[in-house]
């Protein structure tokens, strides 16, 4: 298993460029000859970058590769049936534990709010029946209505828990589909923590990662606000957010990914599983020859059955 190295003796560790994603990684023990992301063999040695931000906090692999390997064999497991026959030349050893530069955001978030606030009641009401005969009969009935109010209002809050990617070979919405982290796990970074694993290097501009936060932070409030609203339903609910107190400290977050290169002509496939939590998320390629004959078979026996009731219709 790739990952398994022992920490390495000396604290300088070999970095890596990859020539097709653009990520930049840090080997310390461990030796690869293709991109751990996207399964590139145009990978080579460079000189590490120099002024990068050092790593504050780390949340570190729970569990080993072997752990993540069964994982990932279940995951694909299950989704087997339409996946490209390529893809069985596959192999599980070909997952990585990488620990991906993130950063970690906080925030006072003041937030002004307006709303439309429906509060059910009921009635009763009375309606008429006229029947074949021309009687008319007059019956009630209960229904429900709702009734809307205006709400206006200020709401404080502190946002604490938004991880924006720094990678430069992993994208946020990518990482997303596998947070969160357990962060009161975080640990006050320190390079033993690390020994023995690939690190990317923080490759995305502080700036950039500061603004993906605040969108982040500002959508936690709005889902927030929504859940906070009083009566029986809402509309209209509109919000300004303001930021105070803000902090974006780098970190390191631990993710195994499963890259493989299984076409030439295809874009890698990519499977992503939170080295914390063990949440996977990632997209097999599907073969539409197999799905198309799923959806002909499916057909043929719905055709069938119809067939039969009808022939079973006819004689009683
Ligand atoms: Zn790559």
């Amino acid at each position: 298993m790739a990952v398994s190295g022992a920490p390495a003796q000396s604290p300088a560790a070999v970095t890596f460029a990859c020539g097709q994603c653009g990520a930049t990684l840090a080997f310390d023990g461990v030796r690869t000859a293709r991109c751990p992301y996207c399964d590139s063999p145009n990978f080579v040695e460079r000189p590490a970058t120099a002024g990068l931000p050092d790593p504050q906090f780390v949340v570190t692999f729970v569990g080993d590769a072997n752990v993540a390997g069964r994982a990932l064999d279940r995951w694909l497991g299950s989704r087997s049936m339409f996946a490209d026959s390529a893809l069985r030349h596959a192999k599980v050893e070909d997952l990585r534990g990488v620990y991906v530069p993130a950063y970690l955001y906080s925030a006072v978030a003041r937030t002004d709010y307006t709303a439309q606030i429906g509060e059910n009641y009921t009635e009763t009401e009375t309606y008429t029946t006229t029947d074949a005969q021309g009687k008319t009969t007059t019956h009630t009935r209960t229904v429900t209505r709702t009734e809307y109010r205006a709400l206006a209002g200020e709401h404080v809050g502190y946002v604490s828990d938004v991880i924006v990617t720094a990678s430069r070979g992993l994208g946020n919405a990518e990482l997303e589909r596998v947070e969160p982290f357990d962060l009161k796990q975080m640990r006050r970074f320190a390079p033993p923590l690390i020994s023995g694993w690939i690190t990317e290097e923080f490759s995305r501009e502080r700036d950039e990662c500061l603004r993906l936060s605040r969108g982040e932070a500002v959508d936690q409030i709005g889902a927030r606000l929504g859940r906070f609203m009083p009566g029986d339903s809402y509309s209209d609910l509109s919000y300004k957010t303001s930021v105070s107190w803000e902090s974006l400290d780098p970190i390191l977050v631990p993710v195994w990914v499963f890259a493989v290169r299984y076409r030439d002509d295809k874009d890698p496939l990519r499977v992503l599983i939170n080295g914390q939590t063990g949440e996977i998320a990632g997209k097999v390629p599907l073969s539409p020859w197999k799905i198309i004959f799923t959806i002909l078979g499916a057909l043929a026996v719905i055709a069938g059955i119809a067939f039969l009731i009808h022939q079973h219709g006819r004689h009683p």
